[in-house]
């Protein structure tokens, strides 16, 4: 699979998780939650999916997620060698030690779930499912899917529903590192976007929320997307990004996300009022805008962790000083150099900004 998000600050993270290791220690840099927020079949679920280059979580034009999905991205180290080290797989916490490879029954897995605890008629439940994926193509990140703002209360649902579906979200998108997505489909008037009010209120300044406008391709036949993309109509500080994911006849049709990135692509390419927005449309540069906040991140983090290395080293020389052993002082010395030069390699790279362009090679 293909996975767009992170490819640029994997290198740094995994140099970085190097470093530790050596000084056994492998606390190190967390990078923050993405959650996505916005009203129901906006395209929530579409864009966490495309995002991750991966078919597994429920869509579809009615209530589909109905439990908040926790969804931990998690590295594996590439083997190589053709033999099948190299597999994706998604572990749930509700089922510890089942590996799924088949990432469709994955999605079953995340319904059958929802069912059990939110029933099987539109309930909606703030207790989790929490999902691993591993993979060697992924960064350490944690994704949370969440049910979509409704007004009126269908099937099961409570009479509150709308206020209960608040208190969830925002009960993730308050936390102060969690980035938002705040998702509005285009064929809706934004000053109506219960993405961006809710983001508006948990994030104030806009230091943390991205704008995602879905479903370009089915706006009103003459009007288009290029002033909401631009910040004319509702400012954000982080700007907006608009893509087109997969409709549902789409996925009726089984259409790869593949095939969907490679209709996107061309979709905007042949849309001449989107000409001179490049870097505003599509699933690509919305994983590059991320990565590029995931950067900001750990640079802002990097003080911090180079003085917990040298505290690291301090203590490490120390009790190796203890033993008196000539040979071991001289071993200790070698290492010491190595995790420095190493740090300072990673460092220089991280100032140097050289991460900062996503990776479209695969
Ligand atoms: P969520 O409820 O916000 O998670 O929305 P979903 O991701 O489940 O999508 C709701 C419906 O909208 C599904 O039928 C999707 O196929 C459809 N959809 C999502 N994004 C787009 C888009 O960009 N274009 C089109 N045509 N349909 C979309
Ligand atoms: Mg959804």
């Amino acid at each position: 699979g293909t996975a767009p998000l992170g490819h640029s600050v994997i290198p740094i993270v995994n140099k970085l998780q190097d470093i530790f290791a050596q000084l056994g220690n492998h606390s190190t840099i967390e990078l923050p939650q993405v959650a996505v927020v916005g009203s129901q079949s906006s395209g929530k679920s579409s864009v966490l999916e495309a995002l991750v280059g991966r078919d597994f979580l429920p869509r579809g034009n009615d209530i589909c997620t109905r439990r908040p999905l926790v969804l931990q991205l998690l590295q594996t180290k590439r083997k190589g060698g053709g033999d099948g080290g190299d597999e994706e797989f998604g572990e749930f916490l509700h089922l510890p030690g089942k590996r799924f490879f088949d990432f469709s029954e994955i999605r079953r897995e995340i319904q059958a779930e929802t069912e059990r605890e939110a029933g099987g008629n539109k309930g909606v439940s703030d207790k989790q499912i929490r999902l691993k994926i591993f993979s060697p193509n992924v960064l350490d990140i944690t994704l949370v899917d969440l049910p979509g703002l409704t007004k009126v209360p269908v099937g099961d649902q409570p009479s509150d529903i709308e206020a209960r579906i608040r208190t969830m979200i925002m009960s993730y998108i308050k936390v102060p590192s969690c980035l938002i997505l705040a998702v509005t489909p285009a064929n809706s008037d934004l000053a109506n976007s219960d993405a961006l009010q809710m983001a508006g209120m948990a994030d104030p300044d806009g230091h943390r929320t991205i704008g995602v406008i879905t479903k370009l391709d089915i706006m009103d036949r003459g009007t288009d997307a290029r002033n909401l993309l631009l910040g004319k109509v509702i400012p954000l500080r982080l700007g907006y990004i608009g893509v087109v994911n997969r409709s549902q006849e789409d996925i009726l049709l089984n259409r790869s996300i593949k095939d969907a990135l490679i209709e996107e692509e061309k979709f905007f390419r042949s849309r001449p009022v989107y000409n001179g927005l490049a870097d505003r449309c599509g699933v690509p540069q919305l994983a590059k805008k991320l990565n590029q906040i995931l950067v900001q991140h750990i640079k802002s983090v990097l003080p911090g962790l180079k003085s917990r290395i040298a505290s690291a080293l301090t203590s490490v020389a120390k009790e190796y000083a203890s033993y008196g052993d000539v040979t071991e002082k001289n071993a200790l010395g070698a290492m010491l150099l190595n995790i420095l030069s190493k740090y300072a390699e990673a460092f220089s790279s991280m100032v140097e900004g050289k991460n900062h362009e996503m990776s479209t090679s695969e």
